[in-house]
């Protein structure tokens, strides 16, 4: 990976200086919209003697598992570019192998897709939503090459192009530096309305929704908001080289997504922005979205540097880059004002208590956790995991770190050095030294980078080892309750007393009660021999007709009491014991602000309160 950098920056100078090659040369048409499909047509001039290898990537940068997008390929034409026909070999799944060219390869094809989202491909009557991965082929060896990329709208329709592609005279053609450019560029093709505004940088946002010009404008004036709030973490923004735009899809038919990239972002919500629920969904994966264009865009683990277009994509520090962007998600939405100190808390609280309470810790730390993203990150298996187990998202356990990090930092420090500076020195370090090309990171980090950071911020190298020993690469938890109730907020169980005997999904099926998600470990019903698939025939000699007489049953009783049950599992009857206790659910509540103490009323305020307006 290493070795590899190094010949990859060596290219870009040399690609840069010496050789003006020709482009690759796309033509992208959507003749018939309704049935959700697209025509390509890709040129590879300049080509060097021997076979040229084209392929459809199988990853998609920011989502690190392989979702094979050559799936939605079909009807492949490969010609010299005047028509005569080339001979292809298929040396994998995705590729072709092109012989007997004379310099020039041109592919022709069809590519389906039918999902409005920040991964795949959408097409239909109302838009082209295109994640380029999803649908251009690219060649080996011609990654420094610059592109040109056409979008042709249906006939018939007046559709508009929003993307982070560098544009050109005609307004739907478009250049990319290289190929890690282009495919790092999403583009919506469809009757979107503009939104703009400038700091400095201008900003972009192409909004396809079905709402009104007032929905619209309210949404822009907190995206701006969200966009100050975070610019004040790092202290100033990225130079973009086009600008930044944010594509914002919230439509009936768009799944719940956002994609981060390098100079824009995908976000997907399904619904409208007049409701406000939506649309707090749509700001707050704004908020998410936007810190990337610092955090995994510019400061950027090295094992993802270069993106790997033909295979996963493994990295340990996943938990810093979506955990640490996860957590500051809701600290900018209540910063901007747009939280209050409750929703706050419950974005917060929910977290905890899943890290707090999940037995995965038992098998791996956070570190580990992200090296998963290959396995999880969108993949969709047919077998059966055991990952409520073992598994916990580098998402919430990375946001969970965020927390613990920088409230431990403000309390030994009396809010004098936090979360802020930290991300601000990683940045400075690794994310603001530009590189030679675009859409190349000079100065990736490392776990011990971060580590160096950590101990350079906090004045502490004792104090920085031991929190990744502890909390990164160990499984423990910071102590949150002292922590959170230094600014007011109160950790503590959501049903003290109440019995319990562990999260259980039970279903009726033909008139049996029957388990249908795995028992969780550590927890009374699993240690009772119960799991998955299980029927509930009876507890305590009565008979389980529904779920909610199972409920029941259990809600009577007090922690320390013990159910006897019969299940029926594989042909054959077994007899449970289960030892109830006493619900470890966590909730976080915000003491209202009134009646604080002055001193959690100023380390309230120095978290919490806006860094723009403070
Ligand atoms: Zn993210």
């Amino acid at each position: 990976m290493q070795r590899f950098t190094t010949v990859v920056a060596l290219l870009f100078t040399g690609a840069a200086s010496a050789y003006a090659q020709a482009p690759v040369s796309y033509r992208v048409s959507i003749p018939e919209p309704q049935h959700h499909w697209m025509r390509v047509e890709a040129v590879f001039p300049d080509l060097p003697d021997g076979p040229a290898r084209v392929l459809m990537s199988r990853s998609s940068p920011g989502r690190y598992a392989i979702h094979e997008f050559v799936k939605n390929v079909y009807d492949v034409q490969i010609d010299d570019g005047d028509g005569r026909t080339l001979a292809a070999q298929r040396p994998d799944a995705s590729e072709w192998e092109v012989t007997g060219h004379g310099g020039v390869v041109r592919v022709r094809y069809k590519v389906f897709g039918d999902a409005t989202d920040g991964t795949y491909l959408g097409v239909d009557t109302s838009h082209a939503h295109i994640n380029i991965p999803a649908a251009l082929m690219w060649a080996r060896g011609l990654e420094t090459r610059p592109a040109r990329i056409t979008f042709e709208p249906p006939p018939g329709r007046d559709w508009k192009v929003a993307t982070q592609l560098h544009p050109t005279g005609d307004p739907n053609t478009f250049t990319a530096p290289n190929l890690a450019y282009l495919i790092d560029s999403p583009a919506e093709i469809s009757n979107f309305v503009w939104r703009n505004f400038t700091l400095g940088e201008p900003f972009r946002i192409a909004l396809h929704h079905d709402g009104s010009d007032r929905d619209a404008d309210r949404f822009a004036v907190d995206v701006e908001r969200i966009v100050k709030e975070e610019r004040a973490v790092f202290a100033d923004l990225p130079s973009y080289e086009n600008g930044y735009t944010f594509i914002v899809d919230l439509l009936p038919y768009a799944a719940f997504d956002g994609m981060e990239h390098r100079n824009s972002t995908i976000v997907t919500v399904p619904g409208a922005l007049r409701v406000p629920d939506q649309r707090m969904a749509a700001l707050t994966t704004v908020a998410h979205e936007f810190f990337h264009c610092w955090n995994v865009e510019r400061i950027r683990p090295k094992a993802l540097e270069p993106f790997r277009l033909d295979a996963p994509n493994m990295t340990g520090e996943l938990w810093f880059a979506e955990g640490f962007t996860s957590y500051f998600e809701p600290l900018i939405m209540a910063r901007t004002g747009l939280f209050g100190a409750m929703d706050f808390a419950s974005a917060v609280g929910a977290a905890l208590d899943t890290v707090i309470n999940s037995p995965a810790r038992r098998y791996r730390s956070a570190e580990d956790m992200s090296r998963m993203a290959p396995v999880v990150d969108g993949a969709d298996w047919s077998d059966r995991t055991n990952w409520d187990n073992t598994y916990i998202s580098y998402y919430t356990w990375g946001a969970a770190i965020g927390l613990g990090l920088d409230l431990s930092l403000r309390a030994r420090s009396d809010n004098a050095v936090t979360l802020d500076d930290f991300m601000r020195a990683v940045w400075r370090r690794h994310g603001q030294p530009g590189a030679a090309a675009e859409g190349v990171v000079a100065e990736p980090y490392s776990m011990q980078d971060l580590k160096d950071r950590l101990a350079e911020v906090s004045g502490d190298r004792k104090f920085a080892d031991d929190f990744f020993d502890r909390y990164v690469q160990g499984r423990q938890v910071a102590d949150y309750g002292p922590l959170l109730a230094r600014a007011g907020f109160i950790l503590r169980k959501r049903n003290p007393g109440r019995a319990w005997i562990g999260a259980l999904s039970l279903r009726s099926v033909r008139g049996t009660t029957v388990i249908v998600e795995p028992t969780l470990e550590g927890t009374p019903i699993h240690t009772s021999g119960a799991d998955r698939d299980d029927e509930v025939l009876s507890v305590d000699g009565e008979a389980i007709g529904s779920p909610e007489r199972f409920e029941e049953i259990v809600r009577r009783r007090k922690p320390g009491d013990t159910l006897r049950a019969v299940v029926r599992r594989r042909g054959f009857s077994e007899q449970l014991t289960i030892a109830v206790e006493e619900d470890p659910g966590l909730e976080l509540l915000p003491v209202d602000y009134g009646t604080l103490s002055v001193q959690q009323r100023a380390f309230r305020d120095a978290w919490l309160k806006s860094k723009v307006n403070p």
